[in-house]
C-alpha cells in the first residue's frame, strides 16, 4: 500500500452532510455558510458568466451544490428551483431534435406528463418501456436513442429496477442512463457507483425533508453540468438564496432523518404485514416483496416510503379509515420529517383512467405512507386504532 493510501480517510455520509461545500464566514467567523442574498453583484471581480443568481453563480448555490455531488460521488452538481426543473434541464441537455429516448413506464407522473405532452414539440421522440430489462429494452431501442430514464424504488408500489443491469445494457448500446433517485436519498443509494450518468433529485423531498421548501438536483460530470447550467440559466430554473440556505441547512440532518425513517419504516411495514385489515403491503425491505433481493445489493437502506392495501376495496372504507388517521397527517407531497399519508388514486394517480390504474396495480384502497421520524409506537398506536 503507498504512503498516499495509508493515510487517506474517507469520510462517512454523515460528516460530509454536515461539513461538505460549507463556505467559510470571513466577516463573523461562524459555522454556517452566510446568505448572499444580492442580484446586483460587481461583475469586474469573476470569471466566466456575469454574476447573477438566475445563472446560477452566487455562493449559495455552490455551497449546497457541493454538498449534494459530494454525497452522490458524483463530479458536480447544479441545484435548481424545483425536481421538474432538474428532470427537464436533464433529458434537453442530453437530447436534440431527431433523437429518441427510453422511458420506464411507471415513473413519477410529472415526468410522464413533460414527455408526453412536450418531448414532441422538441422533436425527441420517446418510448415507454414497462420492463426495465435487456430483453425489453432491447426490442425498442433505435439508432437515435441516446437516454435510458428510470426510476427506483417507484411510486407507489415500490418497485425495484436493477440499475447495474440497466446501465449495462445501455453502456453497450452507447447510451446514457439518467435516474431519478428522489425515493431512496443518496443515504441510501448511490446510483453513480452503478454506472448511472446523471442522477436528478426532487429535493422539495427528502434532501428537504422538512415540507417547506421546493427545489431540484442534478448530479453528472463537470462537462454535463455545464450544459445543464447553460439550458436552465436561459429558462429560469435557478433557486433563490433564502431556499439554497434552508436546503444547505436540512441536508446537514439528512444521514439521521433517513436511518431513522428507514428504522421506522421497516418497524410499520412488519406491523401491517400482520394485521388482518390488510390485504399486501409493498416494502423492498420485506422479503416478500419481489424487488428485495436487488434492493439489497444497491440500496444501504430500505427507504422510508411504504405502501399497503385493504382487504376492504370499499373507498367509503378508506376515507373512514383516513379520517381516524390523528397523527398521521392526510397529506400529499413526501419525505417530511412528519408522517404523511395519500391514497394515489386521489392524488398522484387521479389523472389515468381506470384501464391504466388498474394494469399498474393501482386500486381504490391502495394507500401511501410516507414514515416520518416520529416514534414507531406512536405511528402503529394511530394506524391501529383507524384501523379498528
Ligand atoms: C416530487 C417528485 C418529483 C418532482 O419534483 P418537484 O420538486 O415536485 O418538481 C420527481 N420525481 C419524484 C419521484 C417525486 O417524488
Amino acid at each position: 500500500m503507498s504512503e498516499s493510501k495509508q493515510h487517506q480517510h474517507i469520510l462517512g455520509l454523515n460528516s460530509i452532510a454536515v461539513h461538505a461545500g460549507t463556505i467559510h464566514d470571513e466577516t463573523f467567523g461562524g459555522v454556517n455558510t452566510p446568505i448572499f442574498t444580492s442580484t446586483a453583484i460587481d461583475y469586474r471581480v469573476e470569471q466566466g458568466p456575469v454574476p447573477y443568481p438566475r445563472n446560477f453563480s452566487i455562493p449559495n448555490h455552490d455551497a449546497v451544490a457541493r454538498k449534494i455531488a459530494a454525497l452522490e460521488v458524483g463530479e458536480s452538481c447544479l441545484v435548481l428551483s424545483t425536481g421538474m426543473s432538474a428532470i427537464i434541464t436533464g433529458i434537453l441537455a442530453v437530447a436534440k431534435s431527431g433523437d429518441h429516448i427510453l422511458m420506464q413506464s411507471n415513473i413519477y407522473g410529472g415526468t410522464l406528463a413533460f414527455a408526453h405532452q412536450f418531448l414532441s414539440q422538441h422533436g425527441i421522440e420517446c418510448t415507454f418501456v414497462d420492463d426495465i430489462t435487456a430483453g425489453e429494452l432491447s426490442k425498442h431501442v433505435r439508432s437515435t436513442t441516446v437516454l435510458l430514464y428510470i426510476e427506483t424504488p417507484t411510486n407507489p408500489l415500490l418497485d425495484i429496477i436493477d440499475i447495474a443491469s440497466a446501465t449495462a445494457w445501455a453502456k453497450e448500446h452507447g447510451i446514457l442512463t439518467m435516474i431519478d433517485n428522489t425515493f431512496a436519498s443518496p443515504i441510501n443509494q448511490q446510483p453513480l457507483k452503478f454506472d448511472c450518468d446523471i442522477v436528478m433529485h426532487s429535493a422539495t423531498k427528502y434532501l428537504g425533508g422538512h415540507s417547506d421548501i421546493m427545489a431540484g438536483a442534478l448530479i453528472g460530470s463537470e462537462e454535463f453540468i455545464g450544459k445543464c447550467r447553460s439550458i436552465a440559466s436561459i429558462y429560469g430554473m435557478s433557486l433563490n438564496a433564502m431556499d439554497l440556505a434552508l436546503l444547505e441547512r436540512s441536508i446537514k440532518t439528512l444521514g439521521i432523518r433517513v436511518q431513522r425513517q428507514n428504522e421506522n419504516a421497516m418497524i410499520i411495514a412488519q406491523f401491517l404485514n400482520q394485521h388482518h385489515a390488510i390485504e399486501s403491503v409493498f416494502y423492498p425491505g420485506l422479503p416478500s416483496h419481489p424487488g428485495h433481493e436487488i434492493a439489497k445489493q444497491q440500496m444501504h437502506g430500505f427507504g422510508g416510503m411504504l405502501s399497503f392495501s385493504l382487504k376492504s376495496k370499499n373507498a367509503i372504507d378508506r376515507d373512514a379509515f383516513l379520517n381516524r388517521l390523528s397523527m398521521i397527517a392526510v397529506a400529499g407531497s413526501l419525505a417530511g420529517v412528519e408522517s404523511t399519508i395519500t391514497a394515489p388514486i386521489q392524488t398522484s394517480h387521479s389523472l389515468l383512467t381506470e384501464e391504466e390504474r388498474l394494469h399498474m396495480g393501482i386500486h381504490d384502497t391502495l394507500l401511501r405512507l410516507s414514515v416520518g421520524i416520529e416514534d414507531a409506537k406512536d405511528l402503529i398506536h394511530d394506524l391501529e386504532q383507524a384501523l379498528q
